[in-house]
């Protein structure tokens, strides 16, 4: 089994999701820089002056914030195990920075969604922010409507979920993530032993049924 292991996928592919279920049943530590993102936002810390504006329209976040709330996390004793990065590397950039720490992936996984299936899904999303929890009435709705399965606390629509914000987060996936995948398969391409092996699965269908492949496109 894979140990070592990056999400990649538009915004609303189900990356959190499926990181959230494989953390349930094995050894994983989830690392999402977009709820590190939140968290800080939410405790008003300077580093994160300002970048709620760029969340909300759409944009990244600057790499050097990103590089501080991901090292941070990283010290926390609870990285031991193997991690899933979740959100991160969305830029070539910090893909390269990744490639040249002491951190070795043995996995990217690209959860695969059409675009049109990600503005109705995130059109209609609800998250719990401390978190990360995130429900949709249809395909994974919570237990009691409007609130977390686990604390019982409010669930939020987030600002950056609005269709027009979604249209242009899909633009920045198009242009800035998704060449993040064809470097690592340029880098496996070019008999990079370093490099993590790639796979694709199909982010369509029930929750439940993308964990299947998830956890088939891992052995
Ligand atoms: P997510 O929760 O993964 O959808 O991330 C929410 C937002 O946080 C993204 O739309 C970006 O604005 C920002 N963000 C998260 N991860 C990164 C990253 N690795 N680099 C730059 N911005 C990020």
């Amino acid at each position: 089994m894979r140990k070592q292991l990056i999400f990649l996928g538009a915004p609303g592919s189900g990356k959190g999701t499926q990181a959230k279920r494989l953390v349930e049943s094995l050894d994983y530590n989830h690392v999402s820089t977009g709820d590190l993102l939140r968290k800080a936002i939410e405790a008003n810390r300077p580093l994160v002056n300002g970048v709620g504006k760029v969340i909300n329209a759409g944009q990244l976040a600057p790499d050097e914030v990103i590089l501080k709330l991901l090292t941070e996390r990283l010290e926390k004793k609870d990285c031991e195990g193997g991690y899933i990065f979740d959100g991160f590397p969305r830029r070539i950039v910090q893909a390269e920075g990744l490639m040249q720490s002491d951190i070795f992936f043995d996995f990217v996984l690209l959860l695969d969604v059409p675009d049109g299936e990600v503005v109705g899904r995130l059109s209609r999303r609800y998250v719990h922010v401390s978190s990360g929890r995130v429900y949709h009435p249809v395909h994974n709705p919570p237990k009691v409507s409007g609130v977390d399965d686990e604390t019982g606390e409010l669930l939020i629509q987030r600002d950056d979920d609005r269709e027009e914000i979604v249209r242009e987060r899909l633009r920045v996936y198009r242009a800035e993530t998704k060449p993040v995948f064809a470097y690592y398969t340029y880098l496996n391409e070019t008999g990079d032993k370093y490099a993590p092996k790639v796979g694709s699965v199909s982010g369509i269908g029930s929750v439940h049924d993308v964990t299947r492949r998830v956890f088939l496109s891992l052995r």
